[in-house]
């Protein structure tokens, strides 16, 4: 699969499968959080696709492998890859499935999910672990009280899971002093998400969440981190201009930050909640050899992720791995 192939699967985002019992994953986090998806890897490309019968591309079985087809014509040859928690390689662990945020392109308030204990999760991974596939832990979570509480509680849970060797990533709602606690944790790596980079849309799309604190909390992080170890994701088809989203590339990479640049994923359970659009695969290769550009031109490497998504690359076209 080529670059071009791959914005094309992304910008649908979605696949028919003939059984998605048997072929799909649930997922908690991510897009499509609460529905199946499948990883599709050809040559140096993965994709993740959530499956949805309605979808333009169409996943079928080869004699080796499987095939993606659009239109009555396949369009690309690969294999689908299983997941090991969540995503290959990574045992990527939603702590708190539910929220008291009310993001209006996020499933999680809505699908008001379990919250695992550390027990439950330390379990996980073991069984992870077990596999011998285990390369990161990656741990993401709503919040279920408070941005505070949830630190501390996911803090303690770092602190346990550091026995496995593994770099350890966190993404959680950032407040001042997160940093200092997920370090004194253990933590590797930090994704605090900004979602949406357009400040007039923001109290709209996020509402009750501060802006300017995640902005601050990502410029501390690089100061205790390091380079190549702070993230943010930045959602494209939320109405944002890319005139924004590039001049917020611009600060975010200037500070040493890496933007995750996610294609939104209307769920069906935020249907009408807010203006979501699917960006096309022009502007989604556009805006990552703008990144791409951007993350060189500050010393920056994707490739150099130890968790999270640079280092899964299925939904995104990530700078250092796919281009
Ligand atoms: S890129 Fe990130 S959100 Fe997507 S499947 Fe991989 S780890 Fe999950």
């Amino acid at each position: 699969m080529d670059l071009e192939t791959k914005a094309l699967l992304l910008s649908v985002g979605t696949v028919q499968v003939a059984e998605p019992r048997r072929e799909g994953r649930a997922s908690t986090a991510g897009p499509g959080a609460g529905g199946q998806s499948v990883f599709f890897q050809s040559g140096p490309h993965l994709a993740r696709l959530s499956i949805a019968a309605s979808s333009p591309l169409c996943l079928e079985s080869r004699a080796e492998g499987v095939a993606i087809m659009m239109d009555g014509k396949e369009i690309v040859r690969g294999r689908l890859v299983e997941p090991l928690l969540h995503c290959p390689e990574q045992a990527y662990i939603t702590v708190s499935e539910r929220c008291i945020y009310d993001c209006k392109f996020c499933a999680v308030p809505k699908l008001a999910g379990g919250i695992k204990s550390s027990q439950t999760v330390l379990q996980m991974v073991e069984e992870a672990a077990r596999t011998g596939s285990l390369r990161a832990i990656s741990l993401t979570s709503g919040v279920e009280v408070l941005p505070q509480h949830e630190a501390e509680r996911v803090a303690g849970i770092v602190r346990d899971l550091k026995r496995f060797g593994v770099p350890v990533g966190v993404s959680i709602s950032p407040f001042p002093g997160v940093n200092q606690i997920l370090k004194n944790a253990g933590a590797d790596e930090v994704k605090y998400n900004l979602e949406c980079v357009d400040r007039e849309l923001f109290p709209q799309v996020c509402p009750g969440i501060s802006y300017q604190e995640i902005m601050d909390a990502l410029q501390e992080a690089v100061a205790i981190f390091g380079k190549n170890r702070v993230f943010t994701n930045i959602i494209v088809g939320l109405g944002e201009s890319d005139e924004l989203l590039r001049r917020s590339i611009d600060e975010l990479t200037e500070w040493g930050v890496i933007p995750v640049l996610r294609a939104v994923f209307p769920h069906p359970l935020r249907a009408g909640e807010t203006w979501m659009e699917r960006p096309s695969a022009e502007r989604l290769l556009d805006n990552a050899h703008y990144l791409k550009a951007a993350l060189e031109k500050n010393g920056l490497n994707g490739a150099a992720a130890l968790t999270g998504c640079y280092r899964c690359t299925g939904c995104d076209l990530t700078p250092g791995r796919d281009l």
